[in-house]
């Protein structure tokens, strides 16, 4: 006789419909959870209802950060850190394309059946258009950031429905965050999680406004970074790069351009992926790679000819800068750009450097974010802040 299978509970539950309220209001990241019928889980597995970092480090690592270990502190659980670029760049992606290196390898090798990913709209340069990838073609499609926030997880319910048993993620905190949440329930027999750090990111309708507000040619800007120079470098389609210093930005202007969410978002760094490539600990031109686990180093070691690569190294001290950047901040500061272009020089030669770099920007965006959600959800405060962001931010001294 043959067992009646139950249907899981979250399959008769239902999407939300696009636009409506999300359960998590106006901090929604519109991660996609809730475009599925995992949003039946949304109260336990969203980032901003239900911060739950630590327990999710120790279910994905074996174990959650050490908070007396300062790179575990600011980094996550990790075995190894490194630099590394391509030998050859992929022309068009963000830096020199590590992660869609790895995403083609892990499809190629048949590792995994398909590859979670964000491709942009034929419309719309700038506007994320989730896709389960199946050949590397569709891989490089996705290739380079799209600035905005993204539903990557809304085509979980598909991943289900198609029976893969072997997936790549790729994608940012807050979704990876939700992601591990909901794991067990995705039938998977493996998953494998690729992930970027991620701050400041915004809506569609922010970026254009951050584009017009930022960029002397708003229409032609291809992609953008805030770099280790403390310059942002928008690259034009011309192949020009156009850099406008961080201390120039109209901070009045663009205080509000960034989504609630990532002004209350501690997981910059990607805590829960199994392998983090970003830029920030790295010197200007390398990328940075956080190896968390064994799995991470399985997908690593799969570009291992492909890159060059070195130590990560620390240089110079970023407290004061930290806390001399807060208070301006806060009252939305615009330096004249004549003058702004000249500390970004100043700082540049005498600023942090690799991982104090990264310490820095982690710094800068967790005092920043913990005053937000102080002011703007206090009830959320003590529950919503990790324990070791509140050990990050303990360090200064903020207004009220
Ligand atoms: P590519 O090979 O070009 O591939 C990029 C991949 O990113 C693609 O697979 C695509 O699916 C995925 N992707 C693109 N946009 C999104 C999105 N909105 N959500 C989820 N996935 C996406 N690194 C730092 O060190 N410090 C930062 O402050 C920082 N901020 C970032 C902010 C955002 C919004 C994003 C998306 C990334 C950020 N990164 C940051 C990561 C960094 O910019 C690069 O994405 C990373 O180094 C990989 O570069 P690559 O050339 O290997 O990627
Ligand atoms: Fe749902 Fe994701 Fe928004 Fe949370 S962040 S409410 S899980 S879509």
């Amino acid at each position: 006789m043959t067992a009646i299978q139950e249907t899981p509970k979250h399959q008769k539950a239902k999407a939300l419909k696009p636009g409506s309220r999300r359960p998590a209001k106006e901090l929604c990241s519109e991660c996609g959870l809730c475009d599925t019928y995992y949003v039946h889980y949304v109260r336990e597995a969203c980032a901003f209802i239900n911060q739950q970092i630590t327990q999710l480090e120790t279910q994905t690592h074996g174990r959650s950060r050490n908070l007396e270990n300062e790179d575990d502190l600011y980094f996550g659980v990790h075995q190894t850190m490194m630099a590394a670029r391509k030998k050859q760049p992929i022309e068009g992606s963000q830096w020199t394309g590590i992660v869609s290196s790895i995403a083609c390898e892990m499809l190629t090798q048949g590792i995994v059946e398909g590859v979670v990913c964000v491709q942009n709209t034929k419309e719309d340069r700038f506007q994320p258009m989730p896709v389960i990838a199946r050949t590397p073609e569709d891989i490089l499609a996705a290739r380079v950031n799209k600035p905005t926030l993204s539903p990557n997880l809304s085509v979980l319910e598909e991943i289900e429905k198609s029976g893969m048993k072997r997936l790549l993620v790729i994608g940012v905190g807050c979704q990876i965050q939700a992601l591990r949440a909901v794991e067990k329930q995705l039938g998977l027999e493996k998953l494998y999680v690729l992930g970027t750090p991620c701050v400041d990111n915004v809506t569609r309708a922010g970026l254009q406004k951050f584009l017009e507000t930022t960029s002397k040619s708003p229409e032609t800007v291809v992609h953008y970074e805030f770099m280790q120079d403390f310059r942002v470098h928008f690259k034009h389609s011309d192949g020009s790069i156009e850099k406008v210093p961080f201390f120039g930005l109209n901070t009045k202007e663009l205080k509000d351009i960034f989504a609630p969410s990532c002004l209350s978002c501690f997981d910059y760094v990607n805590s829960l992926a199994d392998l983090v490539v970003g830029y920030m600990g790295a010197p200007f031109g390398w990328q940075w790679i956080v190896v968390r686990n064994e799995t991470g180093k399985e997908m690593l070691d799969l570009v291992s000819g492909q890159l060059d690569t070195q130590p990560v190294d620390s240089e110079g001290k970023r407290q004061q800068a930290v806390q001399q950047s807060i208070p301006a901040y806060d009252k939305g500061v615009t330096l004249p750009m004549w003058a702004a272009k000249l500390m970004g020089v100043v700082i540049e030669k005498i600023g942090p450097k690799g991982l104090e770099y990264a310490r820095f920007s982690i710094d800068s965006h967790f005092t920043r974010n913990y005053l937000y959600v102080k002011r703007n959800h206090p009830e959320k405060l003590d529950a919503h802040v990790p324990e070791f962001a509140k050990k990050i931010v303990e360090q200064y001294e903020l207004p009220k």
